[in-house]
């Protein structure tokens, strides 16, 4: 039974032009002064140079990292340093309740910050004149503001433009986990902020990706060594890992899969997709909406653990993905859901569905296929396991 992946925004397959530079890379170390160094370094540079003008950001600015969580933990630990180095009293962390835990876990780790979480409305945005309240009751105190630019679970775009206007208006540095947007998007609508980028998420290799930080933001570097990328990230590059995102980058962007114009590929895809799922399983609620990414579409299953429906969808072929992490084998409702004001069953019930640059219509008929038996079962397999919850409680009380 062929499979059918619905899970690109967990990782896109490697892109064949990702492929071709990473094989035509050179050997030896971009550091190295001989000519096999320099060989290197020169395609290195090469790769800098196509991201950031894809990126329409000044070269310079392109420290690679490992990938977006590198990235995430740079620019929340790395400006949060910089700038209580610089002033003590900003030892404030403002993120929103929706980001990805590589930016929530990265400012929870940071020793005596304190972290302003943002709340979202039911569609996963932040609200501006919030935001601006926040900064103007917490004056002072704030080291960087974190904001991603599109939501992987639900695909919701914040309003970046105006968020980077309220940060600029009281001098606070804004860094945008642009990991879900920047291959169908580019870069965020900002001037002058830091974004964290991901290769694997737009057809390079994963173990790549980059921190654009604009040379007036401060960032101490997490750790030391050679000194490489500005000292803010030493570390041996990897430079067909930058030759081979460079190349994915141009050519998702280049692709134009999500132009949004109607009955371009992907768009038209989404809506059949959507359209699919609710007519498959009439229960079944799309989550999310506004502005959104293009390949994305999350859903709840009333009645359902995601989890369960994920297993049986996944043995009729079909591979996509929950938004809860499994803690110790519970499954823990989606921090993102909750967030939208979900309740904790209907978070546990949410399936990601996410195309991509080798989706096609076959694999959106195939999960319609599919999904009502996989619905059916899971609803099944819920009822009783509520059963069985409730007669142990009952035993519990009895005895
Ligand atoms: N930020 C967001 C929004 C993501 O979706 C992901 C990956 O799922 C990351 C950060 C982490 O990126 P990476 O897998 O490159 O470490």
């Amino acid at each position: 039974m062929p499979s059918h992946y619905l899970d690109h925004a967990a990782t896109t397959p490697v892109r064949p032009e990702a492929t071709a530079a990473w094989l035509a890379a050179p050997g030896g170390n971009a550091s190295s002064v001989h000519a096999t160094g320099r060989r290197a370094r020169r395609v290195l540079e090469e790769a800098r140079e196509e991201v950031a003008d894809r990126l329409s950001v000044t070269a310079s600015d392109v420290v690679f990292t490992s990938g977006g969580t590198m990235a995430d933990n740079l620019a929340v630990r790395g400006i949060h340093a910089a700038r209580t180095v610089a002033d003590p009293t900003r030892d404030t962390i403002v993120v929103s309740a929706v980001e990805h835990h590589a930016v929530l876990d990265a400012a929870a780790a940071v020793p005596g910050a304190r972290v302003h979480t943002l709340p979202v409305d039911e569609q996963g945005r932040v609200n501006t004149e919030h935001l601006a309240d926040v900064l103007a009751a917490e004056a002072g105190r704030v080291s960087l503001v974190s904001v991603m630019s599109a939501n992987n679970e639900v695909g919701t775009a914040q309003p970046i433009a105006e968020i980077s206007a309220v940060c600029r208006s009281v001098g606070v540095p804004l860094h945008i986990d642009a990991v879900q947007s920047v291959g169908w998007w580019g870069a965020p609508p900002a001037e002058g902020v830091a974004f964290s980028v991901s290769g694997h998420k737009f057809g390079a290799p994963a173990g790549i990706g980059a921190l654009v930080l604009p040379a007036g933001v401060p960032c101490q570097p997490l750790i030391v060594g050679g000194g490489q990328e500005r000292k803010v990230h030493s570390g041996t590059l990897n430079v067909a890992g930058a030759a081979a995102m460079a190349a994915a980058l141009a050519a998702a962007l280049d692709s134009n899969l999500a132009s949004g114009e109607p009955g371009t590929p992907l768009p038209q895809l989404r809506a059949e997709l959507e359209a699919g799922v609710v007519a498959a399983a009439p229960e079944a609620r799309i989550v999310g909406g506004g502005d959104r990414l293009p390949g994305v579409v999350s859903a709840v299953f009333d009645g359902c653990e995601a989890d369960a429906l994920l297993m049986l969808l996944d043995a009729a072929g079909i591979e996509c993905s929950t938004g809860s992490a499994c803690t110790a084998g519970i499954p823990e409702p989606s921090h993102v859901l909750a967030a939208m004001g979900a309740d904790p069953a209907t978070a546990r019930s949410a399936l990601r569905f996410s195309l991509g640059w080798t989706s096609t219509r076959a694999d959106v008929e195939a999960l319609v296929d599919a999904l009502p038996e996989a619905v059916a079962r899971a609803r099944r397999a819920s009822a009783r396991q509520s059963g069985r919850r409730t007669s142990r409680r009952l035993s519990g009380t009895a005895v």
